[in-house]
């Protein structure tokens, strides 16, 4: 098998899946980070094109209708989705890809994509994961509430991810991520095309 494994990271907001893939995505080689699209603002720092696509709402609309997103979902007032033509060409050249997305987004993904490994990245605490949110200053109160909200929501379905990898401290939880991610790899249906024997 020549293609790529498509390995989906969720978990609540907050949880810090972006800093535990920050510190895994140096260490592993062929492995893509899919950008996302968003009709968010940016917050300050955040780059286009490389933290975030960021678009209007009639352009994420239009993407959708034309069936150009391996996933979307609706969170907090915005829209975010997969594009899926990056993702495609990577794993089509052999290369792995991790999406960092919500938890309806990977059910999604899981549902078309039934072989992804499912990863719930979460503190521990309820309570560290609400500190954490506020701790960013960068959303409104009700938005927070929102996340916090969402956050109960998704942890209801949290028996739907085959990993739970705790981010209470991220070079834990970056080594954990990487030991999934290999363990992928060493999978038969991918090693055997290696073996000349
Ligand atoms: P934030 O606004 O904090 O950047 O992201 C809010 C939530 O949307 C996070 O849980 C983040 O992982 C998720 N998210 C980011 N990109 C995507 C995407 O492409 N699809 C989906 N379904 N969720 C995403």
């Amino acid at each position: 098998m020549s293609k790529g494994s498509l390995i989906v990271v969720t978990g609540p907001s907050g949880a810090g899946k972006g800093t535990v893939l920050k510190r895994v995505l140096p260490h592993m080689d062929k492995l893509y980070y899919s950008v996302s699209l968003t009709t968010r603002r940016p917050r300050p720092g955040e780059r286009d094109g490389i933290d975030y696509h960021f678009c209007s709402e009639a352009q994420a609309r239009e993407m959708i209708a034309n069936g150009q997103m391996l996933e979307y979902a609706e969170y907090v007032g915005n829209i975010y989705g997969t594009p899926a033509g990056p993702v495609d060409a990577q794993l089509s050249q052999g290369v792995d890809v991790v999406l960092e997305i919500e938890v309806q987004g990977a059910l999604q993904v899981s549902a078309r994509r039934p072989d992804a490994p499912l990863i719930f990245i979460t503190t521990s605490s309820f309570t560290e994961l609400e500190r954490r949110l506020r701790g960013r200053g960068t959303e409104s109160e009700e938005k927070v509430a929102r996340r916090l909200a969402t956050a109960r929501e998704e942890y209801r379905q949290i028996d739907a991810f085959q990993f739970i990898v705790l981010n209470d401290q991220a070079d834990t939880a970056a080594a954990e991520l990487m030991a999934i991610i290999q363990a992928e790899r060493c999978r038969t249906v991918r090693r055997r095309e290696y073996l000349s024997i």
